[in-house]
């Protein structure tokens, strides 16, 4: 009998209604004599909720409560996904991830599974039973609860199928699966049928955020294929593997955007050796992650504007550091919250001419305005401001011919 692994999302146990749909997934491979595995998430909006409810406690709440806090999300899920399997006959029941034990390595918020114990789990599934896991979540070493970032329980599905040696790996959500673009943002964005790893990888980072980026990064590594569909619609899906996309005779296999960024600017900063990281080191200590950052060539050889953008949520912590750094001298802070990253990517751009060209004549046809730039060789990222987003991505899901 061969192993599978589903994992349902958010919405896809969002209402009891959904609950019951999933436990008629489960059933059917189980019908098809499967082994199966499930991992949940959290019942949609929940996990923000708890997020809100932490910030009403403290804008400073501890990270390893805040674990704590959030892990309770996918235990109701789970328990509710059992309960009804029990309903329709079959032998399951829930997991948290701390009782198996799953083990992480990292810091709080954004750990990584390095281990699971496997036999509690390999006993309930050879006496036929079907074991509920929470995604999104851990224990570390010093038996804390942890979580795996936003958007974890797919590490945690793709994990789990490595550690079980499953033969499917299945993530059950709101869409089809990959498409060249957010469906939600442009309605003539395609399906996918199949998307390598590097691709999907680049789409997830710069903010698809239909798989979470260190579950592709870890399928990549495991070579454990993903099939990515959805749990409303009976469809074929899109799958994750390691050869060719089957839009392969496109240069740009997709258009990510992002929602919560925000540029950051420090005005008239004193130009000298050493000062970028000056400004970064105290940043990269308080694991506030930095993406684009442009230097502003200096005029007069002594003052020069820095701007960077980091995500929303680390903003005030930001200012905070930047204020208190008594390395730098500069004359202002300036900040802008409603910027957005809209990126092109395909592996394909790295032997084609002229793609950064027709990236910017598309946008400019629009009069979008660009602020910040960043490229490498498999995408070009750009900063705009987040309201002319949807234009954005419309404008070049055509110029690119994915409409
Ligand atoms: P789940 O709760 O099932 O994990 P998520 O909300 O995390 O679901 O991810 C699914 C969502 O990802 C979709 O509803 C869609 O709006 C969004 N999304 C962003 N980019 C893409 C893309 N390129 N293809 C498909 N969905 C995308
Ligand atoms: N419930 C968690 C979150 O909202 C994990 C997940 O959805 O994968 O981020
Ligand atoms: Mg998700």
């Amino acid at each position: 009998m061969k192993t599978v692994v589903l994992k349902f999302g958010g919405t896809s146990v969002g209402t009891i209604e959904r609950i019951k749909k999933v436990a008629n997934i489960i059933s059917f491979y189980k019908k098809k004599r499967f082994k199966v595995i499930v991992i949940s998430s959290a019942i949609g909006g929940i996990t923000n909720d708890l997020i809100k409810k932490s910030k009403l406690i403290s804008n400073n709440f501890d990270k390893a409560e805040y674990d704590s806090l959030l892990a309770s999300g996918e235990q109701a899920a789970c328990a509710l996904i059992a309960g009804r399997l029990n309903h329709l006959g079959y032998k399951s029941r829930s997991w948290m991830a701390w009782q198996i034990p799953i083990l992480t390595k990292g810091p709080h918020n954004n750990s990584r599974i390095y281990k699971i114990k496997k036999n509690q789990i390999l006993n309930f599934i050879r006496t036929g039973g079907v074991p509920i896991i929470t995604g999104f979540q851990g224990i570390n070493d010093e038996a804390r609860i942890t979580t795996l970032g936003r958007g974890g329980s797919d590490a945690s599905a793709i994990i789990v199928a490595k550690f079980f040696k499953a033969e499917k790996c299945i993530i059950y959500t709101d869409v089809e699966g990959v498409y060249t673009t957010d469906p939600k943002i442009n309605s003539k964005a395609k399906k996918i049928d199949k998307i390598s790893y590097d691709d999907m990888l680049e789409m997830a980072s710069l903010g698809s955020k239909v798989m979470q980026p260190s579950s592709v990064q870890d399928g990549k590594l495991h070579k454990i294929d993903i099939l990515v569909r959805s749990s409303f619609k009976k469809k074929s899906g899109t799958l994750i593997t390691s050869s060719k996309n089957s839009l392969s005779n496109q240069i740009i296999t997709g258009i990510s955007s992002t929602k919560n960024d925000s540029k950051v600017t420090i005005v008239g900063v004193k130009d000298k050796p050493g000062v970028a990281a000056s400004i970064f080191k105290p940043l990269s200590l308080n694991q506030i992650n930095v993406d684009m950052v442009v230097q502003n060539i200096s005029l007069n050889g002594k003052e020069t504007d820095m701007t960077f953008t980091i995500k929303s949520e680390d903003l005030k912590k930001t200012q905070k550091i930047i204020k208190d750094n008594k390395k730098i001298s500069f004359r202002k802070l300036a900040y802008d919250k409603n910027v957005s990253k809209v990126s092109i990517i395909g592996v394909g751009m790295v032997t084609t001419p002229g793609i950064t060209y027709r990236m910017f004549q598309a946008l400019a046809e629009k009069r979008i305005n660009i602020m910040v730039i960043s490229t490498s060789e498999i995408k070009i990222s750009v900063l705009i401001s987040n309201k002319q987003t949807k234009k954005a991505v419309a404008a070049l899901h055509k110029e690119f011919k994915l409409d």
